[in-house]
């Protein structure tokens, strides 16, 4: 029979190692620690090899019930770390007050202030390039230099000089010793020069400490509660059922599979798998007279804060605006104009849009399969949407700056790739299930991590958040750093 162990962790993703990091600074020498993780360890030089960054089929996980509408998740050692684009912003201020300052959507249960030390520690871990002004109140700078703007970004900088940044990123902007620097080849799915922060080349020493097992291909599936305390994890590892114990157990497989494992564990709260969000995705091009774009020094290197924070959440979603620096990067098949001399005066811009979540966009368990996660989206809110029809408005504002010779098309993209929701922390156990810690508000010796616990999207890029709520999340646990 399996030993005892004091902590169980489900996944390797952002969510699993950061918590992971800050609990082995803290615990004692002597502490069992087991961690069980799906997929494989695909390797860097195996990613490249094969030229993919899983090598298990992420559809045979999932049944999406919704034509045109994508998710993305990348199962094996590091989760979506192997083929993130490496964007690291920090949310906004108003994101968290949603409903006290403007009306809508919900409130989160803690605030900007809350997290802000912690997203300082994330960029240092990360080793995030950034500017050095910032749209959001911060008392550490980013580490590494900012990335060279491209030239459509230094006009926007000079004419909105507090609306636009460098992007905010763990895509290296100097050699760090442990990454190349980040050429703006734009496929950082599989990224060559391993520029992007990943698990694999930042974290991974926290899986070789003495204290920790790591057991790959061990596929979930429930965890076990009695007498009001979670206290086991049953799993299938080369098509033979285990099962092991712990004092506390992490829950960190994503916001498609921590939903799926409680249902599958007969967790009951009605929220469980509802509120499944992403940001919405539109994109813009644009033909330009005598600029030329895709020379910032990374796949994206703009981020404009023009639309995002303001009285007008009252009415429609906040905007952050993401200029494309790479024409490969995206399956834009406008990127490049056709006239000589002009290939690149031409910008791809990105509007990301936050969500309010509705109870119609779930995660269930599959009738026919019970591995596989049921998937269903039934559309963004009109309020993103609200937002979306102003683009035209927005664009007359950017002409302010830019010499737009003529829009050349919006498209609504398939996928944000940032998958939210699903398990939502709040103060009250009725309308939430986990709480302000991610603690289960009903099982305290049960965390569920990661982006599931968001009660609304913001147009910031989920992960920065992600891995400092991890440590949040673990510094209440064990106390503050003596
Ligand atoms: C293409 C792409 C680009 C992205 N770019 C950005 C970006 O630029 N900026 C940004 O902020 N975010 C980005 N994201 C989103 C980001 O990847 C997620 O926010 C982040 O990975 C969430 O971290 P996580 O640890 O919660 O989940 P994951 O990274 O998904 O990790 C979950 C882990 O749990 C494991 N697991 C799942 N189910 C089980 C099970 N039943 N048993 C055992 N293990 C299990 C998985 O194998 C995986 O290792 C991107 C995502 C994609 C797909
Ligand atoms: S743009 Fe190129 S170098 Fe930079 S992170 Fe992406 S793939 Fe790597």
């Amino acid at each position: 029979m399996s030993p005892n162990h004091d902590l169980v962790i489900i996944g390797t993703g952002f969510a699993s190692s950061f918590f992971l990091m800050r609990y082995l600074e803290r615990a004692p020498k002597n502490v069992k620690v087991l961690v069980l993780e799906r997929g494989n360890e695909d390797t860097k030089a195996w990613q490249l090899a094969n030229r993919r960054h899983t090598s298990i089929d992420p559809d045979d996980l999932m049944d999406n019930q919704t034509p045109g509408k994508e998710w993305y998740t990348s199962p094996g050692f590091g989760g979506n770390s192997k083929c993130w684009m490496g964007g690291t912003t920090r949310m906004m201020p108003g994101d968290f007050k949603l409903k006290s300052r403007y009306g809508v959507g919900f409130d989160w249960p803690i605030a900007y202030d809350d997290l802000e030390s912690h997203y300082g520690t994330v960029e240092q871990v990360m080793l995030v390039s950034g500017p050095s002004d910032s749209p959001m109140p911060r008392t550490r700078q980013a580490p590494l230099v900012p990335h060279r703007f491209s030239d459509p970004d230094i006009l926007l900088k000079q004419r909105f000089p507090d609306g636009w940044y460098q992007m905010s990123t763990a895509r290296a902007s100097v050699a760090t010793g442990q990454r190349g620097i980040c050429c703006a080849s734009g496929i950082c799915g599989l990224c060559p020069v391993d520029a992007k922060f990943t698990i694999q080349n930042g974290l991974s020493k926290i899986y070789q400490d003495a204290r920790v097992t790591l057991r790959l291909r061990c596929e979930v599936q429930t965890v076990e509660t009695a007498a009001g305390v979670a206290h086991a994890v049953n799993f299938v590892h080369a098509g033979s059922v285990e099962r092991v114990t712990g004092d506390l157990i992490v829950l960190g497989a994503s916001a498609l599979f921590n939903p799926h494992i409680l249902l599958r564990s007969g967790f009951t709260h009605p929220l469980i798998g509802r509120r499944l969000h992403e940001q919405m995705p539109v994109y813009a091009t644009l033909d330009l007279k005598g600029v030329k774009c895709y020379n910032g020094s990374t796949v994206l290197s703009g981020l404009g804060y023009l639309f995002y924070e303001g009285e007008h959440r009252r009415d429609h979603a906040a905007c952050m605006i993401e200029t494309w620096s790479s024409p490969f990067a995206y399956r834009f098949d406008d990127a490049l104009r056709l006239e000589r001399g002009r290939w690149n005066e031409r910008v791809i811009l990105g509007f990301l849009f936050d969500d309010i979540p509705s109870d119609d966009n779930t995660v269930t368990v599959s009738r026919g399969n019970p591995s596989v996660a049921r998937v269903n989206f039934s559309g963004y809110s009109e309020y993103a949407q609200r937002a979306a029809d102003q683009i035209p408005r927005m664009l007359d504002t950017l002409s302010q700056a830019l010499p737009i010779e003529r829009l050349v098309g919006t498209s609504l993209g398939t996928t944000a790739a940032h998958i939210q929701g699903t398990v939502v922390m709040g103060d009250d156990p009725a309308t939430s299930v986990v709480d302000r810690h991610l603690v289960h508000h009903q099982y305290r010796n049960l965390l569920v991590l990661g982006a599931s616990a968001y009660p609304t999207a913001s147009p910031a890029y989920p992960t920065l958040t992600v891995s400092a709520l991890s440590l949040w999340a673990a510094d209440h646990l064990l106390g503050p750093a003596t």
